[in-house]
């Protein structure tokens, strides 16, 4: 997968019908092909005619801009990290000790940071996604929300380490209203080993430069 112009979608580790049942068939394929496609396809037409921007990376673009361009940036950075996050729920994937560890000091337990990170992607008004964030600096895990295509804070030692999307066109097919049960069955669906090796700083989609 390309990070810098021209963008494409990122190939997915699994196939559209492996999340059954936390996520359908239908729901994964249409939110890959249509909706994050969709993102990719504007995004490169609004950079078609700004050749100065060809050569940024994709998490500088969307730091660096506004509007439209900012909005579909986002929103391929944001579903290329939320594919990435996602593995299916029949393979066995839990936090590596020292991860558990960090979980265990800064929410008191592993149950206490998924009602937390619940609790916060409850409380999404609209659009949006929910983020779990390492800050190196404070070495402590936070649960944040942003709206519609907004990226949290990523720089200054801040790295996101895994994200629910919390638009209704990633569940509402699903389970219409029932956003709850969606990030209950998304606990089950987290990839821990991609997780761990964004801790490390292995993943470089957040990287300014390439
Ligand atoms: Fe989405």
């Amino acid at each position: 997968m390309r990070l810098t112009y021209p963008f494409d979608l990122p190939t997915l580790p699994y196939s559209f019908e492996s999340m059954h049942p936390c996520i359908s068939d239908w729901t994964l394929k249409t939110h890959y092909e249509c909706n994050h496609a969709g993102y990719v396809k504007k995004l490169n037409l609004i950079l078609n005619t700004l050749p100065n921007l060809h050569k940024t990376a994709l998490a500088s673009l969307v730091l660096s801009s506004k509007g439209k361009l900012f909005n579909n940036a986002a929103q391929h950075l944001n579903h290329v990290f939320w594919w990435y996050t996602l593995k299916p729920p029949t393979i066995l994937s839990v936090p590596d000790q020292p991860l558990l560890t960090q979980i265990q000091m800064d929410f008191g337990s592993f149950d206490n940071w998924k009602k937390d990170f619940h609790e916060k992607a409850m409380s999404i008004f609209g659009s949006g996604w929910c983020w779990t964030i390492w800050d190196k600096n404070a070495k402590k895990l936070k649960n944040e929300t942003t709206s519609n295509a907004t990226v949290p804070n990523f720089y200054k030692g801040r790295q996101p380490i895994l994200v629910c999307d919390i638009w209704e066109h990633a569940y509402f097919c699903d389970y219409k209203t029932d956003r709850s049960t969606y990030v209950d069955n998304f606990f089950k669906l987290i990839n821990w080993d991609m997780v761990s090796l964004r801790i490390k700083g292995e993943d470089k989609l957040f990287d300014l430069s390439v």
